[in-house]
Parts: C-alpha cells; structure tokens; sequence
C-alpha cells in the first residue's frame, strides 16, 4: 500500500472522567471496523470489565517484563497504576490499512507524537469544569481519594490541550463520536 493511504493512528486523550471510553464504545457500535487497542494495565478491573477486552489485566511483574522486552509503544503510570499499549497489535492493524484508536492518557500521547510523528491527536474536553467532577464522581467507580488523584491529574491534562491537533468537547456523544469518524476518514 503506498504511504498516502495508509490510514494514520488516531491518539485520544482527555480527562478522566470526560467521557472517552462512552464516546469510543458509542462509535464503534456503529463501526465495529474501527479498531481499538487493548491496553496493559496495573489496575484492578472495575465490575464488568473484562481482561482481553477492556484491558489486559496484569501484575507489578508482569508490567516490569512487557517493559524491558521493549513490547509497548509507549506506557504511563497515571493516578497510581501503569498502562501500556501493547506495540506489535497496533503496527500489524495499521499494515493491515485498518484504522486504528489507541484511548490513552496525556503522557502516552506526548510518547506516540515523538515515536510517531503522523499520528493524529485529537483531546476530549469536558463542557465545563463542574460537568467533569460530576461526571467522574456520578460514574461511581472510584473512592473519593482516586476521585481527587484523578480531578489534579486533569488540571495537568486540561492545560496540554493546545499540544493536540484537534480539540472536540464532550457536550454530545453522538456529536463527539460522528466528529471522531470524520477525523479518522471513516466516514
Ligand atoms: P472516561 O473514559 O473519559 O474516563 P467515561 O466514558 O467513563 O469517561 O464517562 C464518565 C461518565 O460520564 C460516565 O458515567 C458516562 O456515562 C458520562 N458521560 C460520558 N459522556 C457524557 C455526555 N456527553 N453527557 C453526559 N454524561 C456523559
Ligand atoms: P482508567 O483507569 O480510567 O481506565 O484509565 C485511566 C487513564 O489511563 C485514562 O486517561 C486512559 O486514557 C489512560 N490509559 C488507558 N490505557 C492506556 C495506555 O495504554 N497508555 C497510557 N499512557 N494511558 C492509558
């Protein structure tokens, strides 16, 4: 396939709790041809989460080898746990000529931009301030404690947006994910 028609990765950050997981999920009902990387994480599943699915459920150990064997595109400890995009995945979806999203935090998109500068990045912003803490205290996942950890992490993030090609605020997710396909060529 020549270089001007391989499709580009599509990076999307933006703030926990900003709504990036219901936009993408939304999206790819309609366009299941979308294809969305599975990360490595430290995390503990949240109920309903499914390892190979969500994530790639994994231990201090076995984060340390994925590391060191140098299979992670880029990797990030964010609010306490670790997370990684497993590398051979992507590379083999984009030879394929499929589109590819990785959903991931500020730190991996700022590692993808070096590693891959034709990389699109595109951030999510929350309508306001007070519609992000509600929303990430309404989803009703974390404890107060991760719930603060995770509001400081999105000051640092919300700052970096004009370090992204492309800003789209969450007001509507169907408006948010039909701008995402337009973005990544898909429609
Ligand atoms: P993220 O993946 O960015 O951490 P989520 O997708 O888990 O965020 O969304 C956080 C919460 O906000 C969820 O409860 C979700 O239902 C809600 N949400 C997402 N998008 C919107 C929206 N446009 N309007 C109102 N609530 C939303
Ligand atoms: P959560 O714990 O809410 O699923 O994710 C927390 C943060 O980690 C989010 O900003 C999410 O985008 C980010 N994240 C998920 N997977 C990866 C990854 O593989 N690499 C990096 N750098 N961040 C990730």
């Amino acid at each position: 396939m020549p270089p001007d028609v391989r499709p580009r990765l599509t990076v999307l950050s933006g703030p926990s709790g900003v709504g990036k997981s219901t936009v993408v999920a939304h999206m790819r009902k309609e366009h299941p041809e979308v294809w969305l990387s599975v990360s490595a994480t430290t995390r503990k599943p949240r109920p309903g989460e499914q390892h190979g699915v969500h994530y790639f459920f994994v231990t201090d150990d076995e984060m340390d080898k994925l590391i060191a064997n140098g299979e992670l595109l880029e990797w990030a400890e964010f609010a306490g746990n670790r997370y990684g995009t497993p590398r051979a995945a992507v590379l083999e979806r984009l030879d394929a000529g499929e589109p590819v999203l990785l959903e991931i935090d500020l730190q991996g998109a700022r590692q993808v931009r070096a590693s891959m500068p034709e990389a699109q990045l595109v951030f999510l912003a929350p309508p306001t301030w007070e519609e992000l803490v509600r929303r990430l205290t309404g989803r009703g996942t974390e404890a107060p404690e991760v719930i603060e950890r995770r509001l400081g992490a999105a000051k640092v993030e919300l700052a970096a947006e004009p370090e992204f090609d492309n800003t789209l605020v969450n007001t509507s997710v169907e408006d948010v994910a039909r701008e995402l396909l337009a973005l990544m060529d898909v429609v």
